[in-house]
């Protein structure tokens, strides 16, 4: 399988999952900008905002406001960004179509594109763990 948010969300990679329904996946991004970095994602594959269907872009819409508020209760954040790339000129390096959930510090400077490191699935599974128990 030639793209890595297909070959997670048919279960061929490993992803510490945050929460999954019919039409979109929440999982931990692996380079994480922020701690509770999670990227949320169409199941069908379409390659960004300009292929993507609007009912699933909306279905991904509806999943990322139900984690952002779990990723708030599990880890406080100051803030929160949502970011969503389309092509390689604004920063799109996976071409499966979805929205980056970043909490944010104050005093954090992250700057775009952001310093990444890392991080181990170990730890990943442990801040998805402490989002899911805030999901309802
Ligand atoms: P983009 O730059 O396309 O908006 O974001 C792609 C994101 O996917 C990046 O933040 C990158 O860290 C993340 N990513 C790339 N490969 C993998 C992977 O195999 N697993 C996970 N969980 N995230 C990935
Ligand atoms: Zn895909």
């Amino acid at each position: 399988m030639d793209c890595i948010f297909c070959a997670i969300v048919a279960g061929a990679a490993p992803a510490a999952v945050v929460y999954e329904d019919d039409d979109t996946l929440a999982f931990m991004d692996i380079n994480p900008v922020s701690q509770g970095h999670v990227l949320v994602v169409t199941k069908e594959h379409y390659r960004n905002l300009y292929d993507v269907d609007p009912d699933a872009a909306a279905a991904v819409m509806r999943t990322t406001v139900h984690v952002a508020r779990a990723v708030r209760a599990a880890l406080q954040p100051d803030g929160m960004n949502l970011f969503q790339s389309n092509e390689r000129a604004a920063f799109q390096s996976v071409f499966h179509f979805h929205v980056h959930i970043i909490p944010r510090w104050i005093g954090d400077e992250l700057r775009l594109p952001p310093r990444v490191q890392r991080v181990e699935f170990s730890v990943l599974r442990g801040i998805a763990a402490r989002i899911r128990e805030h999901l309802y």
